[in-house]
């Protein structure tokens, strides 16, 4: 599968803000945003666009999509899935990301980037309710368990990535077993358990429906 490989941190410098992307850096004085937080590239010091309608809804997307890194295609198939289910779509949109097994792995705190988290997956280091998963893209559903395998427990990244992130809170849809490395879905996020950035799903919404 395709994935972006270029340096992430200017696509945080481009939305503005930290998208989290780098793992441990990211709580440091090291990170970008910190030291350089402008748009990348040699004008983008002095350049203040003014950002209306449609470059709006593309920056929001752009965002959603770099901070669950994503790419268009994977991006667009999943808001069609969103838009075909029942209910709010924006909402319905960001559940499914939150549930996609690398997420919930980043959110359990096995993993300091979804980056990693998705080379756990890849690399066959997880199990869902017992089962080899991997597929990072997997929705997990409510009850199911996401459990690092047995073999890979004494992992050393594994292992560090759960001290790094031992700061950092659960979410409250998720039930987290940190000495055992597992996590247990309790239902569906809430909108207000969703996203630890600011993101206005609607105009994703508007700017897809186009
Ligand atoms: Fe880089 Fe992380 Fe900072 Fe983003 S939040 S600029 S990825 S260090």
């Amino acid at each position: 599968m395709a994935r972006y490989i270029g340096p992430v941190c200017r696509l945080c410098r481009r939305e503005g803000m930290k998208l989290f992307l780098k793992g441990e850096r990211c709580h440091t004085e090291k990170c970008a945003i910190e030291k350089r937080n402008f748009p990348p590239g040699q004008h983008g010091k002095d350049r203040k666009p003014k950002i209306v309608g449609y470059g709006l809804q593309l920056r929001e997307k752009q965002k959603a999509r770099r901070y669950y890194q994503l790419l268009e295609g994977q991006f667009r198939n999943l808001f069609e899935k969103a838009s075909a289910t029942k209910g709010i779509t924006g909402e319905t949109m960001l559940n499914l990301l939150e549930r996609r097994l690398d997420n919930v792995l980043y959110r359990a705190g096995f993993g300091t980037s979804r980056a990693q988290c998705r080379q756990l997956v890849r690399h066959g280091h997880v199990n869902v309710s017992g089962r080899r998963v991997d597929i990072p893209s997997y929705t997990v559903k409510a009850d199911e368990v996401v459990e690092i395998r047995e073999a890979s427990k004494k992992n050393p990244t594994i292992l560090h990535a759960r001290d790094a992130t031992a700061h950092a809170p659960s979410p409250n849809w998720l039930e987290v077993d940190r000495e055992n490395l597992r996590a247990r879905v309790l239902g569906q996020p809430k909108r207000d358990d969703l996203v630890q950035i600011q993101l206005n799903e609607q105009l994703i919404v508007e700017l897809y429906s186009k």
